[in-house]
């Protein structure tokens, strides 16, 4: 079983904060990408034969500003030249300016049946700082749009460690957002990226970070409210309804391989991951055959790959994989290395899993490191 990213690298207009691969380009180059990333998906798919795909995930940059005529002709492209399963799990990430009712029933035609929405805050004065199209207001009604149009599992993104977000605002974007009809939420602290319309306001002293305890404490209301609402933590940054983990993410975090399209696009195929360029134009003039570059993960990069991934989520590292990945050497070498952290309660050991313990998911970067191979 594997999973499909299609990279959609379009935005209506640029967030502050934002170093991803995307650009405001007009609907033309829109419609020649998606001629290109159909002929790449012709392409690729002759070297995915026998292999079955259970998830689907278009990202971006933002999917939903493609029209649905050429949205409908990537999922047609995806089914006649993959094998996808018939359940199989398919998101669309949205802004919330682009969701509307009678859209939402265009994608689940589609196939779509999960929608990822960027809210990133429910304060008007956050959103502005960070650049963002939407408002809470509108925010609020795209998720409410979904459900009515019979979408059920709608998963959003926050963000925290916000300039000028206090722990009291934190609190109430928290408390609406929970309140929501919501299956998943995943929620970052800012990271503050050179060359970035933030970055150089925080420079000028016009916006402030918050500093890392205030972050740390906004970190702790998230996994505390999120707790409280329902929701099960089962990755650092990720928090789900019983039955909702995102299955996407999750094959990404245990090793299974995916086939990433599109511009800035990486793909992995169990031991060597592939990364098509980032440079838009160069991708929508390759006719399905985009430059990329490879990287062939040596032995001890994919075991610190393993440790890094298994760790973030809440089931830890699956010990008995790991030995029959490793070798029972490895594994009693990590056992050893984590027998500091779990005499201080900060990492728990079962006779098949080495997981973060409550504790342990606050200083995860520290207990991480210290079991890493150098
Ligand atoms: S919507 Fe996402 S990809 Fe687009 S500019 Fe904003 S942060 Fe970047």
């Amino acid at each position: 079983m594997a999973g499909i990213y299609v990279h959609v690298p379009f935005c209506k207009s640029r967030c502050a904060y934002c170093d991803f691969c995307s650009s405001t380009y007009a609907a033309p180059t829109r419609h020649a990408y998606t001629d290109a990333l159909i002929a790449e998906i012709q392409a690729r798919s002759q070297h995915s034969t026998g292999i079955l795909f259970r998830t689907i995930y278009l990202g971006g940059g933002t999917p939903s500003v493609l029209t649905d005529a050429d949205l409908g002709r990537i999922f047609h492209a995806l089914r006649d030249n993959f094998a996808i399963v018939p359940d199989a799990e398919i998101t669309l990430e949205a802004n919330p300016d682009d969701v509307c009712a009678a859209r939402v029933q265009t994608w689940q035609a589609m196939g779509v049946n999960r929608l990822s929405m960027g809210v990133q805050s429910l304060d008007d004065t956050m959103l502005r700082a960070l650049g963002r199209r939407h408002t809470a207001h509108q925010a609020v009604e795209a998720v409410a749009a979904a459900v009515a149009a019979g979408l059920h599992n709608v998963s959003i993104d926050l963000m925290y460690g916000l300039p000028g977000l206090t722990l009291r605002a934190w609190e109430r974007t928290l408390t609406e957002a929970l309140a929501l009809p919501v299956t998943h939420l995943s929620a970052y602290c800012l990271s503050v990226e050179d060359g970035t319309p933030i970055a150089a306001s925080i420079a000028r002293g016009d916006l402030t970070l918050p500093d890392d305890e205030t972050c740390e404490a906004q970190y702790r209301m998230l996994v505390g409210k999120t707790r409280e609402a329902g929701f099960t933590h089962y990755e650092i940054s990720n928090f789900a309804r019983p039955g909702f983990p995102s299955r996407h993410n999750s094959a990404y975090w245990d090793g299974t391989p995916y086939v990433g399209l599109g511009a800035a696009a990486h793909s992995f195929d169990g031991t060597t991951r592939r990364a098509n360029t980032t440079d838009i134009r160069r991708y929508t003039t390759s006719a399905g055959n985009p430059p990329f570059d490879t990287e062939t993960l040596s032995v001890r990069d994919r075991i610190n790959e393993a440790i890094f991934l298994g760790l973030r989520t809440y089931e830890g590292i699956n010990t008995k994989i790991f030995a029959e990945r490793f070798g029972t050497d490895t594994l009693r070498r990590l056992s050893a290395d984590a027998a500091p952290a779990i005499s201080r309660g900060l990492l728990r050991q079962s006779p098949e899993r080495l997981a973060l313990t409550e504790r342990g998911v606050f200083v995860s970067d520290d207990v991480i490191s210290d079991l890493i191979l150098v």
